[in-house]
């Protein structure tokens, strides 16, 4: 297994990390996961776009081009001889002995790997069982951080109570999944949370905005209550790995069985021709 640090690409055994990474400190790092379809990197100058915002926000320096990225992810993958998976980038502030306040001269540190994944076919088919509980994290759900406690706490409570991933709401008001973005569909209309600092803006629900729009659904971008859910006639949730997979059932702080209906299926459909 070949892995990415700084800008080498080397034998996973050879990849030291350093003690003073304020990753490890502070979670103080972002990422981005491109999902790799016939050995190609998929929409990944929009990842590149959002990772570039997501360092801005956090005021981490990033002098790597987007050449330089593109370089290397291909590199990973052909290293890895990868053709249905993901490859995984991170990028923490840099090093420096353990302060909260950070310094503004350090370099950041580059890290990656390329794995096979392949299309969850099972799960797109037969859909998946979503556990809704509080979101618990912090205000700027917009940066794609890798501090991700409060993200990782819902995904094992949902994995507890057998859900395959976990919704959450902010004091009633849903707003995404622990790692996707929830979509759902009455009388023929899409909803799904605006692209606010309470959610992550997700590749893929860009796509399936987009897609939708095309198709010509009505798309709506506001927020809705958890009550919503109980009366919905589809669902479902995308992302990077989990594409547009459909909802058959919702249990927690709200309990909704679901069809997987024509519109998820026509738009897993649209999502799939866009494929390499
Ligand atoms: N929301 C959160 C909190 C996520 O972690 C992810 C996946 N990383 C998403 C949404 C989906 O984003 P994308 O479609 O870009 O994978």
């Amino acid at each position: 297994k070949y892995v990415l640090i700084d800008q080498d690409i080397v034998p996973k055994e050879k990849a030291g990390i350093d003690f003073d990474d304020r990753g490890y400190h502070f979670g103080d790092g972002i990422y981005e996961v491109i999902r790799i379809y016939n050995g190609k990197p998929f929409t990944i100058n929009q990842h590149l776009d959002r990772l570039y915002e997501s360092a801005k926000k956090l005021d981490i320096p990033l002098s790597t081009t987007r050449e330089t990225f593109t370089e290397l992810i291909n590199e990973l993958i052909i290293k890895n001889t990868i053709e249905t998976g993901i490859v995984y980038i991170q990028l923490t502030r840099g090093l420096q002995p353990r302060n909260h306040l950070y310094q503004r001269e350090i370099s950041p540190v580059l890290t990656g790997f390329a794995e096979n994944l392949e299309r969850k076919e099972e799960l797109l088919t037969n859909g998946v069982d979503l556990w809704l509980t509080k979101d618990i994290r912090w205000l700027r759900c917009d940066i794609k951080t890798i501090n991700l406690l409060g993200n990782i706490m819902a995904k094992r409570e949902a994995a507890d109570h057998n859900c395959h991933e976990a919704i959450m709401h902010r004091d009633g008001t849903v707003t995404e999944g622990s790692s996707s973005n929830l979509f759902l569909i009455k009388d023929s209309t899409l909803y799904t949370h605006p692209a606010t600092n309470l959610i992550l803006n997700g590749i893929t629900r860009q796509v399936v905005i987009k897609l939708a729009k095309e198709a010509g659904l009505h798309v709506v971008e506001e927020a809705f209550p958890v009550d919503v859910l109980a009366i919905a006639d589809e669902a479902f949730i995308t992302s990077t790995t989990m594409e547009v997979t459909p909802v058959r059932s919702i249990t927690g702080d709200v309990s909704a069985t679901l069809e997987i209906g024509p519109i998820t299926r026509q738009l897993q459909e649209a999502f799939k021709q866009l494929l390499p």
